[in-house]
């Protein structure tokens, strides 16, 4: 096998498996999975640390053949593991469907974003595991198993956001809607005061609110609005609050506006407004690294007041903080599991070192709030921070160590979180 240097998206993990197989079929990824002693499935290399590593071998599902089957009587489709978000979005929406929320960036896989407890934003929108109603996985026996409602012991939710421990998932069954418009609208510079007296009321006035902020005095540099045709109108005046409307397109971070969805209030497909980013743009290589922690809703409005000393240290590193809700979800390791949610983002500049600090600095400050990182971005948090947080972790361990008693699929970011 020939060692080759690859690196995640953003660059900043170079991975250490040996190579990376693409099977075909799920017979193959069956061969493959029987007889490789370690490995870890890939999506499409989005997260941030080592969750997608492993000292063994890295199967992408992505070669998989494409498949969007709709049931229109059980408001399911059933989609190959390995697909873009973009691609199963177009496909619905061709279709007459649509998923219920979608995460910022199109270009991610589907299973990918299931296995970390990936989300967008609205109070009243789970996180995309949520929408998943059943899952083929490939066991460490190389056995093909289906896992839905009627699996015992919980294992539907158990298998939502499994981090790659469970096996490698070749298919996954989403609950769908009919298909929706939304309209995004901007405003600019809403003061602190108003984001701290209103936080709840601002970020339920529309199916998905996201606030971006840098900590500074500018206090919610830009409301991003993500309002369906079909819901009521406004009943929060954003200007009387202080902001102002953008008067042409945004981007929350430093790149080209070319990249973002629509917005100016123009109604369109919600596969292309709940995406903050075009799926037919490539976004740049990078050059970041994400760090995310979900806390109970009800500690949201005092977390961002703790956070708020903290500007001078965001000041040199940070690109945008976006802030989002949640809604409880039930998967064991869902970030959001079992508490609506508001989720504190951060993209920093792609200095390891200096975002290995200011994580450090968050953690603290965030710790009174019961702060859950996000999976699949960088955090600090041990072990024993993470059971308390998360407290189906040791029957997720049980269960790993039951369906996989070898370790095939245990890298060393398993290994340490799942003792
Ligand atoms: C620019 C950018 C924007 C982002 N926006 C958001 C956002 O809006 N909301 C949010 O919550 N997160 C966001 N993320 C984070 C991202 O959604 C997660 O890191 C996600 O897990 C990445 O999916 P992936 O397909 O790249 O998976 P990878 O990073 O390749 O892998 C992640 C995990 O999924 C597992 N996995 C992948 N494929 C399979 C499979 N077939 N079977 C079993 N396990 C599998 C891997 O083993 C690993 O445990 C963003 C990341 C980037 C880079």
């Amino acid at each position: 096998m020939a060692a080759t240097t690859r690196t995640n998206w953003a660059g900043n993990v170079t991975y250490g498996a040996s190579d990376l197989l693409s099977p075909t079929s799920v017979d193959e990824v069956r061969r493959v999975v029987a007889a490789t002693p370690r490995l870890t499935a890939l999506g499409s290399t989005h997260s941030f640390n080592r969750i997608a590593d492993t000292d063994g071998v890295q199967v992408t599902v992505a070669g998989l053949p494409p498949v969007l089957d709709v049931d229109a009587d059980r408001r399911v489709v059933r989609v190959a593991a390995g697909m873009t978000h973009a691609a199963v979005a177009a496909g619905l929406e061709a279709r007459g469907w649509a998923l219920a929320n979608l995460a910022s960036l199109p270009h991610i896989s589907v299973a990918g974003a299931v296995a970390t407890g990936t989300h967008g934003s609205g109070v009243r929108n789970p996180s995309l595991a949520h929408a998943v109603v059943g899952l083929e996985v490939v066991r460490a026996s190389g056995d093909v198993a289906w896992v839905d409602a009627s699996t015992p012991d919980d294992a539907l939710d158990a298998h939502r956001v499994a981090l790659g421990a469970l096996g490698v998932v070749t298919a996954v069954e989403l609950a769908i809607e009919p298909t929706f418009q939304v309209a995004t609208t901007v405003h600019l510079d809403l003061p602190w005061d108003a984001v701290l007296e209103h936080f709840d009321a601002v970020v339920s006035d529309a199916y998905s609110v996201s606030l971006f902020t840098s900590f500074d005095d500018r206090g919610a540099r830009q409301v991003w609005t993500k309002r369906r045709t079909d819901e009521p109108a406004p009943t929060v005046d954003l200007v009387a609050l202080g902001a102002r409307p953008a008067d042409g397109p945004v981007h929350p971070g430093e790149n080209d506006t070319a990249g973002v969805t629509e917005q100016g209030g123009v109604p369109g497909p919600w596969s292309e407004r709940l995406p903050h980013f075009r799926s037919t743009f490539t976004p740049s290589t990078g050059a970041e690294i994400q760090a995310e922690y979900l806390i109970p809703a009800s500690h949201a409005v005092a977390a961002l007041e703790a956070l708020r000393p903290l500007d001078p240290v965001f000041a040199p590193l940070l690109i945008a903080a976006e802030v989002r809700t949640i809604a409880a979800d039930t998967a064991w390791l869902a970030p959001s599991s079992g508490r609506q949610s508001v989720g504190l983002h951060f993209t920093f500049r792609r200095d390891a070192e200096a975002v290995a600090a200011a994580v450090a600095r968050i953690e603290d400050v965030l710790a009174p709030f019961d702060p859950r990182p996000h999976w699949g971005k960088v955090f600090a948090a041990g072990v024993e921070r993470l059971h308390e947080a998360y407290p189906r972790l040791d029957d997720f361990a049980a269960l790993a160590r039951d369906l996989d008693p070898t370790g095939r699929f245990r890298n060393a970011y398993l290994a340490r979180l799942l003792p």
